[in-house]
């Protein structure tokens, strides 16, 4: 098969991996740069063009930045208009990219998830901290990524100034429970086509509760449970992807989701884990290419 990974950074683990398992599964790779892709929208025969020539390939692996998410996610788009297989579909991946959103559709089907509110009026900041039991707990902002805007309130005091200052700069926030039990790790549940085919304790450093690999969290190995194994499919279920990282916590009253990342790292997970994570990206696309088995087709 003709399969692109479309990246920003063709240097990058992520990317150099795809490329070289594909390669390695007898296919024939490309590594395209989605914000230089120009698009032709003519009715019926639709087009990406790249360095001058129109793109054929038979699969995409989308790896969109969140920064990119918009023009990023029309590329994908256009390659589902034109028929062609991709691996984590648009719709699927601007799902993803809203927090709020996505805790919204996980809570409907009833995924797992740390209490959480969300509110526009500084007049409902009290009601938001008492759903969310009180002190301590986390303000997120909606639009953070990697662990940016994510603020332990220890009292309530703190709790009402952070709200205050993001809703005053016009930033939207949710309010969560804290899972301090959960003692700064969390696990990162790999899904690919509805299994779950690594997973990695990530612990935060010394005095950091939050333990994303960029803020110099360590990772290791883990055993997840059976619930945890079924929250993770479930939760990629839910947001229609099949590719993704699930962000678990370990809480006394189960396991709970954090977020659903549709273009999860395979550096950390494959040097903690040992599997061939990438290779298994492959495998999934040459089982479901062929069936053409897509969701939402950019609906
Ligand atoms: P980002 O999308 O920016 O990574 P997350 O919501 O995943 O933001 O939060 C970053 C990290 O902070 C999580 O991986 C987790 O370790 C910690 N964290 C976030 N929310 C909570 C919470 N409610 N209770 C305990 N720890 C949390
Ligand atoms: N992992 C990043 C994200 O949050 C981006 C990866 C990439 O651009 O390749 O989507």
């Amino acid at each position: 098969m003709r399969i692109a990974i479309l990246s920003r950074r063709p240097s990058l683990y992520s990317t150099t991996r795809l490329k070289e398992a594909g390669k390695n599964r007898g296919h024939e790779m490309s590594v395209v740069d989605y914000l230089r892709c120009y698009m032709d929208i003519t009715s019926r025969r639709p087009q990406v063009i790249y360095q001058g020539e129109p793109l054929k390939v038979d699969a995409v692996i989308p790896r969109i930045g969140a920064s990119n998410t918009f023009y990023g996610t029309a590329v994908v788009r256009q390659f589902e208009m034109m028929g062609v297989f991709v691996a984590n579909e648009s719709q699927a991946i601007s799902r993803s990219r809203d927090k709020l959103r996505s805790l919204q559709l996980l809570a409907r089907d009833g995924v797992g998830l740390p209490v959480t509110g969300c509110a526009h009026s500084t007049k409902d900041i009290d009601g938001v901290i008492s759903l969310a039991g009180g002190t301590p707990l986390v303000v997120k902002l909606i639009e953070g990524t990697q662990g940016v805007g994510v603020i332990l309130a220890e009292t309530k005091k703190a709790a009402q100034a952070v709200i205050e200052a993001f809703r005053g700069l016009d930033a939207n926030i949710l309010v969560q429970e804290y899972i301090k039990e959960a003692g700064g790790s969390d696990v990162r549940c790999f899904v690919v086509g509805g299994k779950v085919v690594a997973s990695m304790k990530r612990q935060a450093g010394p005095g950091e509760f939050r333990s994303n690999l960029h803020r110099g969290g360590t990772a290791e190995k883990v055993k997840i449970t059976p619930e945890e194994r079924s929250t993770a499919v479930r939760a990629a279920r839910t947001m229609g992807l099949n590719i993704s990282g699930v962000d678990v916590l370990r809480s006394n009253h189960g396991a709970v989701v954090m977020e659903v990342n549709s273009s999860p790292g395979l550096e950390g997970i494959e040097k903690s884990t040992g599997v061939d994570v990438a290779a298994k990206i492959i495998e999934f696309i040459e089982k479901n290419a062929k069936a053409g088995l897509q969701r939402d087709k950019g609906k």
